[in-house]
């Protein structure tokens, strides 16, 4: 009886419950997909379900708004993918046009705002999923030029700094 509880537990789990590892994973239909278009070499790095994802382009016509997109960082670009039978992508970009990234929590949803040349995107993740969007944003942050990186998390206790600190608020390191 246990075991059938857990394996229910599961199941509900892995359907409703926005901090599963299942975030973290992309469908293999799309992953198939995508391995196939991605070009010389070009790598899936990681995968993020999203909430909503807003882009913002220069003029407010081309604005779009997302849901529930799988958002790839690939080595060279992020994909922004349809939750779909097979690969359908909405927008893409390249690393190299990111001007600077952040991470934010709005209302216990961990927010990701990307600014490039003309346009926005804002990637709202699912509410709670702190390790996952964290896990997420760090490697995506790594893989941007240096001077482009957000840096401003405590390499010692992990928590939020401004930029501007000299001295972790949370744990007392110095930045
Ligand atoms: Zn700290």
């Amino acid at each position: 009886m246990a075991r059938i509880k857990t394996v229910f537990k599961n199941i509900y789990f892995s359907l409703f419950d926005p901090s599963g590892k299942d975030l973290l994973s992309l469908p293999e239909r799309i992953k198939n997909d995508l391995s196939l278009s991605l070009s010389g070499d070009e790598k899936i790095v990681i995968s993020m379900k999203t909430e909503r994802v807003i882009y913002r382009a220069g003029s407010s016509k081309d604005s779009n708004t997302f849901y529930k997109a799988f958002a790839v960082l690939t080595s060279k670009r992020v994909i922004l993918a349809k939750n779909s039978t097979s690969l359908k992508i909405f927008r893409d970009f390249q690393l190299s046009q990111v001007n600077s990234l952040l991470y934010e929590e709005v209302a216990s949803k961990p927010t990701i705002h990307v600014d490039i040349a003309n346009s926005k995107y804002v990637l709202s993740l699912p509410p709670g999923s702190f390790t996952e969007a964290k896990t997420f944003f760090d490697t995506f942050n790594s893989f941007l030029e240096p001077g482009k990186r957000e840096n401003n998390f405590c390499s010692k206790c992990g928590n939020k700094i401004h930029t501007d600190s000299v001295y972790c608020s949370h744990c007392g390191k110095k930045i």
